[in-house]
């Protein structure tokens, strides 16, 4: 199995150097050639723990770096790092489960992937001999940032920086950011959104060249990213059968809070891998642009651009919906260069119908506003003494809508202080203006317990 980029496939490498490379030359990205089969028996699944279900993903998709490497990036990676003894969490209320997945270090699903990624990436440097120090890019809707420079600080031979949008992520993201300690690390807050920062990350790959110095990406372009998030699917399926939920050979529907389309083609992965996935819910907020795409096979950002209360999901150009188009396009490179010059050009592209077909065939849309996910936050604490965040709530607001027959696992992305006001807001209580108060109250009323990491950024601040 080798790497393709989506604007020419003609440019082939292995996955260690599609790794080290994050975006491809030519402005594409990274994609398996083939999707491995997981090939994994009744008995298997239930039988490998969280890190072994990683490492068997990750010996396939990822099979440059062999069994033992993988092992010890695994192992190593995810050590001391979770609050819960599987990593990941599943929960179960009245009309879905919920997959918590931000028991990491800062209490967000990017932690899964960016746990790894230092490893992954220095590994693939000594396999190859790369002599190169390498400077991380990152641009970040508020969480990806906090993750990655949790995870590469101090890392040797390595730096990284970060751009967020300095009006368009919470108080919480902005300190977390803010304080990271570390001789390596820079914050960046500039003036735009996302996709400025995402665009002028993906412009300076193209532009700077330095000797000596790789850029290298801890955005879910880098198939380093993606790769880690396939494995939490075969997690919440093999758990919803130990649950007693689903059986064996069932096919399970998720919801998934999108942004920039990168955990929910994790989920597609899964699926072409094997899994019994059913329908993938894509959860947009008031930024609806992939709903009507799914609808009109139109992709159309000449719109306004909101600002929500689940910032990290304020995108417009979701980038890895190319690895998806590139696929449903036969892996036609010249057509899929065409869809994104359009995008970039004329500010919209419009997909042939057979593409709509392939997206259709395993994909769903949905769209709710803050009003919505508020309530939905609200009616799952007063009915079922749950709490959720933000973006959580919006997968879950649309999986309510939706109604897909089946059973449906709702992707957690946040800790629900990381939010902590708009949660405050949405079950009814006064708002503060100071988030770490607006921390405690949420404690005090819910009794949820805070993540002891946030609550010792107000020390820190
Ligand atoms: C990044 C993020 C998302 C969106 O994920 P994508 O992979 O960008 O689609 C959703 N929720 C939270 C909390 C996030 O941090």
């Amino acid at each position: 199995m080798e790497y393709i980029s989506t604007r020419n496939r003609k440019n082939v490498t292995d996955s260690l150097h599609a790794v080290i490379k994050g975006l491809a030359e030519d402005g594409g990205l990274f994609v398996p050639s083939e999707i491995p089969e997981a090939k994994l028996s009744e008995e298997q699944l239930l039988s490998l723990d969280y890190d072994g279900l990683v490492m068997h993903i990750l010996g396939l998709l990822l099979p440059g770096y062999g069994e033992e490497e993988i092992r010890e990036i695994v192992t190593e990676g995810y050590r001391d790092k979770f609050d819960v003894p599987d990593r990941v969490a599943l929960k179960h209320t009245a009309k879905c489960s919920f997959l918590e997945l931000y028991h990491g270090p800062t209490s967000a699903f990017k932690d899964m992937a960016l746990c790894l990624l230092p490893r992954l990436l220095t590994a693939a440097n000594r396999l190859t001999g790369n002599p190169d120090k390498v400077m991380i890019l990152t641009a970040t809707s508020g969480d990806t940032g906090k993750a990655a420079l949790e995870a590469f600080a101090d890392v040797p031979d390595t730096g990284i920086t970060v751009f967020y949008p300095a009006g368009g992520v919470s108080d919480i993201q902005k300190l977390q950011m803010q304080t990271q300690e570390g001789k390596n690390v820079r914050v960046c807050g500039i003036e735009g959104n996302f996709d400025d920062a995402q665009t002028g990350v993906k412009k300076a790959f193209e532009e700077v060249h330095v000797k000596g110095v790789s850029l290298g990406s801890a955005n879910s372009i880098n198939i380093g990213r993606l790769t880690p998030q396939v494995a939490y699917y075969f997690y919440a399926y093999a758990q919803m059968i130990r649950d007693g939920k689903l059986s064996y050979g069932e096919k399970l529907n998720f919801s998934v809070p999108t942004g920039n389309f990168g955990d929910i083609l994790a989920g597609w992965i899964a699926k072409k891998m094997g899994l019994p996935v059913g329908r993938l819910l894509c959860a947009s907020n008031r930024n609806r642009i992939l709903t009507d795409f799914l609808s009109t096979g139109v992709y159309d950002r000449r719109r306004e651009f909101y600002l929500t209360a689940s910032p990290s999901m304020d995108i417009l150009i979701s980038s890895n919906l190319e690895r998806l188009l590139f696929y449903g396009l036969g892996m036609d490179d010249e057509a899929l260069r065409t869809l994104m010059g359009d995008l970039s050009g004329k500010g919209f592209f419009e997909a042939p119908y057979e593409l709509m077909e392939f997206i259709r065939n395993d994909f769903d849309g949905a769209s709710s506003d803050d009003r919505e996910a508020f309530n939905a936050i609200r009616r799952l604490w007063e009915q079922e003494h749950y709490l959720i965040d933000t973006h959580t709530a919006v997968a879950y607001a649309c999986a309510e809508k939706a109604a897909t027959p089946g059973k449906t696992v709702v992707l957690s992305t946040a800790s629900p202080y990381k939010f902590a006001s708009s949660v405050l807001e949405a079950i009814g209580e006064k708002v503060s203006e100071d988030c770490f108060e607006a921390m405690d109250k949420l404690e005090d009323i819910t009794g949820v317990p805070q993540p002891p990491r946030l609550k010792s950024l107000k020390e820190k601040s």
